[in-house]
């Protein structure tokens, strides 16, 4: 039987592990916490990302290495692809886990990005603000995850407010401005490379952000098939470049027909949950079939899905679970503000249908604005 380590045990390590079962593969998932959510699904190991021997007993215990979180150290990742097979390879995880590398990595490979500029001082920033002009975001480099790590300049006046709020971090993790993109919309490309070079694309997905954190999502997203396929190449182009493994998240802003990209995730991604209902091999078993080396299979959606993210602690699941095709995930947390405890998926077989099981669930959920913008743009087509 293969074991599968994950480092990291979130609910994507817990979503891993349930998509694993009936491919017959066993788990074992490394945190520092012994509360982590996966563990309620795999058995877990506790122990810190850094820590040698508790990453030598891991890789003694395990056939290949993948991760739920990408902010383990490359040194850890790097000490273990010494020991065992590690998918995403570290200099990959390292590319993304650093918004520098990454945006230089994507203009070196000709795909737009929003204008921006290293910050190592107040005096960078001051260049860098004539440079890039208001508004901006200034960000950390490294470490900085669901709009965490970030202040958004609206006029030169901010920026004293901004480096009060980072300005410390510039030392450690690095800092980045970056130009505030007047998107239309923004857009996902969750995207599967396997071990044999082979890359697939689910369609592209719609996502609607507050405060920095994902609220919604809508696949297919209404894109031209020609930004589709920008989307799509641009993630190969990427995968390639890096000889990316596995599943990992494109985010782009759109605008028009022109999409810019603004970060990627190494790793199995929020805005591919709808995969586990709306497509035929979701994001999570993708994942495993990449990194174990099999068939990848297809990954054709099953009509049109919708997910909603629970933050802070999970609504009644009654207003889902009465819809046709209301599916329910409570990742088995504590409740915390600003927290993701759970999503949930809808899906049907046409924009109409969804639009209105997506409105029934929030009105009985009383989750209208949530629902809101996806009902708008399912009810424009
Ligand atoms: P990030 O952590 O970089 O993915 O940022 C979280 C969210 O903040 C994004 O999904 C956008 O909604 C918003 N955001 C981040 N960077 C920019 C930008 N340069 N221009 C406009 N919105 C941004």
């Amino acid at each position: 039987m293969t074991t599968v380590g994950i480092l990291g045990g979130g609910q994507l390590a817990r979503m891993l592990a349930l998509a694993g079962l009936p491919l017959g593969l066993k788990f074992l998932v490394l945190d520092p916490s012994a509360e982590s959510c996966a563990g309620q699904c795999a058995p877990l190991q506790v122990g810190g990302f850094d820590d040698e021997a508790a990453l030598a007993e891991f890789a003694s215990k395990v056939d290949v290495v993948t991760f739920d979180f990408e902010n383990v150290p490359a040194s850890s990742a790097q000490w273990l692809a010494e020991r065992v097979p590690v998918y995403p390879n570290p200099r990959a995880l390292g590319v993304a886990q650093d918004r520098l590398s990454e945006k230089t990595l994507f203009r070196e490979l000709g795909i737009p990005v929003p204008a921006f500029a290293t910050i190592d001082s107040r005096e960078d920033l001051d260049v860098a603000l004539v440079e890039i002009g208001t508004p901006c975001i200034l960000k950390t480099r490294r470490f900085g995850y669901d709009g965490k790590g970030q202040f958004r300049i609206k006029s030169p006046a901010d920026a004293q407010a901004a480096w009060d709020a980072l300005g410390a971090q510039a030392s450690t993790v690095g800092l980045i401005l970056e130009g505030f993109v007047a998107f239309d919309r923004e857009v996902s490309v969750v995207a599967v490379r396997g071990r044999d070079g082979e890359f697939k694309a689910f369609p592209l997905t719609q996502n609607w952000h507050v405060d920095g954190v994902l609220s919604a999502s809508l696949a297919p997203a209404q894109a031209s098939p020609a930004v589709q396929a920008q989307a799509i190449d641009y993630a190969r182009r990427v995968a390639e470049a890096i000889d990316y493994v596995g599943v990992f998240a494109l985010e782009l802003f759109c605008q028009g027909e022109t999409l810019l990209a603004n970060e990627m995730a190494p790793r199995v991604h929020n805005s591919g949950h709808w995969t586990i209902e709306g497509a035929e091999v979701s994001q999570f078993e993708a994942h495993l079939r990449a990194v174990l080396g099999l068939p990848l299979g297809a990954l054709a959606m099953r009509g049109h899905a919708c997910m909603l993210n629970w933050l802070g602690e999970m609504p009644d699941a009654d207003g889902v679970l009465s819809q046709p095709g209301g599916h329910w995930h409570d990742y088995g947390k504590s409740p915390r503000a600003g927290r993701k405890v759970g999503h949930a998926t809808l899906r049907a077989d046409t924009p109409q249908a969804l639009s209105s099981v997506v409105a029934a669930a929030g009105e009985a959920l009383s989750r209208q604005a949530q629902v809101q913008p996806v009902v708008a743009v399912l009810s424009g087509v």
